[in-house]
């Protein structure tokens, strides 16, 4: 076997581990090396990939049945890539084991982690009902277990005390607790709770969508009627 090569795309002379085997013919190299191979592969993906989809929309059941086999011979690459996915994402994995539970509970709506990011930015990062900076969890305004939807429309960023405090609770009942219990709550939950009896806060929270720095929140459809 040659030790040195010519590559006749760069014309550089390169040791034989710089080229691809070529495997229809055994032990024979490709003429270009592996460096200019793959800057051809680049160059000419495109208009491949293009003739591709123009095939498969000519061939709409060839083309679906070759996917078809074509997934089914590579099984478990395919599985072992997902593996990795999900390993190497486990915010992802998580994310779709929640979208997973919101279907089986038949949950309509959902929001994205981006759309709770915003939320929680236009929340300045506090808690939606005592107002304190702490670590936040989404709050399902109308509590899904309730009828309430996964849309973003009826989330807020809630404290973990709150969020629990609130449980399954619709937000009149939540209050009224609050009230009834204003010497074991914490003063700012009380003072949400008061306001919300006077202001419904849940209307204060769509004005606040309509400050400058809620554009985001507007452009991704997260504006709305709250419990929709
Ligand atoms: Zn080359
Ligand atoms: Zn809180």
């Amino acid at each position: 076997m040659l030790t040195k090569k010519l590559c006749i795309t760069c014309k550089e002379i390169k040791p034989a581990s710089a080229f691809y085997l070529n495997n229809k013919n055994k032990g024979i190299l490709f003429s270009s090396c592996k460096e200019c191979t793959a800057n051809q592969r680049k160059a000419n993906a495109f208009s491949v990939n293009k003739s591709k989809r123009e095939w498969d929309r000519r061939n709409p059941e060839k083309s679906r049945k070759a996917k078809r086999a074509h997934f089914e011979k590579n099984r478990e690459k395919y599985a072992a890539l997902a593996r990795k996915y999900a390993k190497d994402h486990p915010e992802w994995k998580r994310e779709q084991w929640r979208k997973r539970q919101m279907k089986k509970k038949g949950v309509g709506g959902y929001h994205t982690p981006a759309q709770f990011e915003l939320v929680k930015k236009q929340q300045k990062q506090k808690c939606y009902y005592c107002g304190e900076t702490k670590r936040l969890v989404r709050d399902h305004v109308h509590p899904i277990s309730k009828g309430g939807s996964d849309s973003i429309s009826n989330i807020v960023a809630a404290c973990y005390q709150c969020n629990g405090l609130k449980n399954n609770r619709m937000m009149d009942d939540f209050v009224a607790l609050v009230l009834s219990r204003t010497h074991s709550c914490s003063p700012s939950v009380v003072a949400f709770a008061l306001r919300f009896k006077q202001e419904n806060p849940l209307l204060f929270w769509q004005e606040q969508l309509k400050a400058e720095d809620a554009e985001p929140l507007f452009s991704q459809g997260i504006a709305g009627k709250v419990g929709s």
